[in-house]
């Protein structure tokens, strides 16, 4: 039976398979900081699950994320497990077979209850069980049927119960371009360089990716500003999008006791990606001087998938470099590790699919592709600074990038950004805000400057590296519905 209680390497030692691993550890390169590359991130290691070796799948076995579903089996609550090619793993089965050993109950807080270690050996145990030269559960023909349900057959929900959501700024192109709409003369604050800016979200309007999105009603200035006309309370008019990128905690600080930037890692189980549904014309009027309300909290979707930093170990690299004149850190937002390698290179792409298209049989075109290793500040910064306040963060918390974008046009992630009539960096001055926009042209002949009801917005994230499998985060998707009459 396969430990991952933490009781630790004797424990492992008892499964074959595990600890030849571990002695063969020492022949992959040297460790990557913060997580280490090791056999489960060995290319040529197969499964025994055929869909996972097809070299387009997100799902492959080195990749193995978190999700929680419901399937024929599961009752009210979502059953969790992991996605490999073109099925999911429930774990429940498996533990009943004593094939995985559980510490704390199979709920939906499951992955974030485990430490950075017990995450480790539960992915070891799992990539064991999986491989294609490992018989113990490919060939119990009634336990595969049980435990591998076809992804067709169930439905994600979120990966686990989120207690509180918090959303970052973290992208200086994105802050640069949005400051140079509104406030053109001074587009970047004087905090900004100093401190990873972010506000308090809503965990209770997060949905998982195929929930359809509500468009709000809120408050609206009819024209530019106040003195144009008095506020009215109708549909929003300016919906857009965020392409962000979450992470979930595990763990989590008591009260009081800051977590230290050295150990920000251990306490990520993994991302996924974040739309961070946006009502523009709401968001204008209503944030000064607290920041984002309403604009925001009607609604967020997130990928039904974790990706653990385990999986993403091959994918680290080195944190933004400040460019010259920008100030350092202070002392809790910076360590070696976090600058060698506190970024990760995630790929993000954006698709739009109006109602048109949809009708007409014609695939949702691309609107961006950015990464995340683009970001000014990075994930460990986020949770020191979240904590420095000694404000506790607790399992199963949320926290997001803000909106990744780059420093090109198509590498922009939200519609005000995209269709903006200006560019911060072209030689000609940026045009004055409130005035037209460049709408983007759909293959229909259909124009979108901000998103129309039955349009779906899909969000994708991938990572590549030489010498090791494509994992990829699946799939972010939803549907505006009209606004209640
Ligand atoms: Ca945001």
């Amino acid at each position: 039976m396969a430990g991952i209680d933490g009781r630790g390497v004797d424990t492992m030692a008892q499964l074959g398979g595990i600890s030849t691993m571990l002695q063969e550890r020492d022949q992959y390169e040297e460790p990557a900081m913060p997580n280490e590359i090791d056999q489960t991130h060995d290319a040529k290691i197969e499964s025994w699950v055929e869909s996972a070796n097809d070299t387009s799948s997100d799902f492959p076995i080195q990749n193995l994320p978190y999700c929680a579903f419901f399937s024929e089996n599961s009752g009210l609550m979502p059953t969790c497990g992991v996605r490999i090619g073109d099925f999911v793993l429930d774990f429940e089965p498996l533990v009943e077979a004593g094939l995985i050993q559980v510490g704390v109950g199979l709920d939906a807080t499951y992955f974030c209850t485990l430490s950075a270690e017990e995450r480790r050996e539960l992915r070891r145990v799992v990539f064991d069980l999986l491989r294609a030269d490992n018989g113990e559960l490919r060939d119990r023909k009634a336990l595969v049927r049980r435990a591998l349900l076809p992804v067709g057959e169930v439905e994600f929900g979120v990966p686990v119960q989120i207690g509180d959501y918090t959303d970052f700024y973290a992208s200086l192109y994105h802050a640069t371009n949005v400051g140079s709409m509104f406030r053109p003369d001074n587009p970047i604050l004087p905090n900004y360089k100093h401190i990873p800016i972010g506000y308090h979200g809503r965990a209770s309007s997060i949905v998982a990716s195929g929930m359809p999105v509500r468009r709000p009603r809120g408050q609206l200035l009819p024209g530019a500003t106040i003195a144009d006309g008095e506020p009215v309370f109708g549909p929003c008019k300016l919906l857009d999008y965020e392409m962000e990128v979450g992470f979930f905690i595990g763990g989590g600080n008591e009260p009081g006791e800051p977590i230290a930037i050295e150990d920000a890692e251990d306490c990520i189980v993994g991302m996924c990606l974040v739309n961070d549904w946006s009502a523009r014309d709401m968001q204008k009027w209503e944030y000064v001087p607290l920041g984002p309300f309403l604009a925001k909290s009607f609604s967020t979707t997130v990928s039904p998938y974790i990706v653990t930093m385990d999986a993403l170990a091959p994918f680290r690299c080195e944190a933004t470099k400040r460019a010259e004149g920008d100030p350092e850190p202070l002392g809790y937002l910076d360590s070696e590790a976090n600058r060698k390698a506190g970024g990760v290179d995630i790929t993000l792409e954006v698709y739009l699919q109006s109602a048109q298209m949809r009708e007409r049989g014609m695939d949702a075109v691309r609107l961006s592709r950015g990464s995340f290793k683009d970001m000014y500040w990075t994930i460990s910064q986020f949770v020191a600074h979240h904590s420095s306040n000694g404000c506790n963060l607790q399992a199963g918390d949320l926290l997001a990038s803000g909106t990744v974008s780059g420093p090109t046009r198509d590498t922009r992630g939200c519609l005000l950004e995209l269709t903006w009539d200006g560019d911060p960096w072209a030689a000609e001055p940026v045009v004055v805000p409130g005035t037209q926009r460049t709408p983007i042209e759909l293959p229909t002949g259909e124009q979108r400057r901000f998103l129309a009801d039955g349009d779906e917005l899909i969000m994708k994230g991938y990572c590549e590296r030489e010498g090791y499998r494509r994992i990829g985060f699946g799939e972010c998707r939803g549907v505006i519905e009209p606004a209640t009459e």
